[in-house]
């Protein structure tokens, strides 16, 4: 049965099930706040299709990916968040009301919202991509820089992130090759100056990657190029490949409800995590297109269920005045009760 038919608004309804819901859930949770954590069908976020976690405080000798979400799920169930492990299929917000959240037919309602949908990095959508994915292509260099240590690598991409990559990646890799499809760069001055002055990055330009080559060992060995002038079209053997041409957020479900950027990341009223809508809050990589580790989107989830604890202390939305706007919801809501 529905919260809508039963009447029932939870506390906080926190949707997305990667480092930022998690540990939002957790708080909330232990703010007795009683939290439903909407998590996805592929929970996890970014972190499941990850392999060694090296760079999260506290795991030492480095922790797998998926073995991480288990545990940080694991410490909000501990606290009594309860789990729809599937996606939200669309949001409901107000400015200040009962905010909804639909998972196909289902409808759960809250006084406020934690948004943790997160962001994923853009693909090439070239052959090879997926089928690498983990085998040589990887869309994280500072994740997974290290794992590469002596090989000839390539960087695809020509903004920040892909500067930043190949300086963090170049420091563990023999050779880098920083692969963009445009003479000129979109990156800062700064960035591009930096990884160009760094005596194992090459640059070629402008070529267009084609494909990812799998090797006899089942993974990458090469990258077919295609000049963006003149067609011409090369190889370039290599033991990685990083591709970085930025990431996107996932706010398609509330893009026209709340701010958002030109970028459509989320606008919080920083350092908060509020959103334009009072009881609508947001948190992780929803927000964040510069630091993106999991560790600032744990810390940014904390903030969100402070943030939601707060609002709920001071100006909580009134349940009556929602079912009050919806005469037909409080029938069904009495007659639920009754059955
Ligand atoms: P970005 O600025 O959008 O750059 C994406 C790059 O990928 C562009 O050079 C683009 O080429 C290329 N690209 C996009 N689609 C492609 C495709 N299908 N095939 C080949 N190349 C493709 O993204 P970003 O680098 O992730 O940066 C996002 C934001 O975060 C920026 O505001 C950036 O300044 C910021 N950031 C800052 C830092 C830092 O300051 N340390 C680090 C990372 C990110 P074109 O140029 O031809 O469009």
């Amino acid at each position: 049965m529905t919260d809508e038919k039963n009447g029932k608004i939870e506390d906080v309804i926190i949707v997305g099930g990667g480092p930022a819901g998690y540990t939002a859930a957790l708080y909330a949770a232990r703010a007795e706040l009683n939290p439903l954590l909407i998590e996805g069908f592929q929970w996890g976020g970014q972190l499941q299709n990850t392999t060694d976690v090296e760079n999260y405080p506290g795991y030492p000798e480095g922790v797998m990916g998926p073995e991480m979400m288990q545990q940080f799920r694991a410490q909000a169930e501990r606290f009594g968040t309860r789990f729809v492990t599937d996606d939200a299929t669309e949001l409901e917000l107000t400015d200040g009301g009962i905010q909804t959240v639909k998972v196909g037919k289902e409808a759960y309602l809250a006084k406020a919202v934690i948004l943790a949908m997160g962001a994923e990095p853009k693909r090439l959508g070239i052959p090879g991509e997926m089928e690498l994915s983990g085998r040589g292509v990887s869309t994280c260099g500072v994740c997974d820089g290290a794992f590469f240590k002596g090989a000839d690598v390539a960087v695809l991409g020509g903004g920040d992130s892909a500067m930043e990559d190949s300086i963090f990646v170049s420091k563990f890799a023999e050779k880098l090759t920083i692969v963009h499809r445009r003479h000129e760069f979109r990156a800062s001055k700064i960035m591009e100056d930096r990884a160009r002055g760094r005596a194992n990055i090459e640059v070629l330009t402008p070529y267009v990657p084609l494909e990812f080559v799998t090797g006899d060992d089942g993974k990458i060995a090469k990258i077919r190029l295609k000049h963006a002038d003149t067609g011409e079209e090369r190889e370039l053997e290599v033991g990685g490949a990083f591709v970085a041409i930025g990431h996107q957020p996932r706010s398609e479900l509330v893009k026209d409800q709340v701010d958002v950027d030109e970028s459509g990341y989320v606008v919080t009223d920083e350092p908060s995590t509020r959103t334009d809508l009072a009881g609508v809050l947001a948190v992780g990589d929803l927000v964040d297109h510069t630091y993106r580790q999991a560790v600032t989107a744990a810390g940014s989830g904390t903030k969100g269920a402070l943030d939601a604890e707060w609002y709920l202390r001071d100006t909580p939305p009134s349940p009556e005045e929602h079912w009050a706007q919806d005469p037909g919801a409080i029938v069904e809501a009495v007659e639920a009760a009754g059955s």
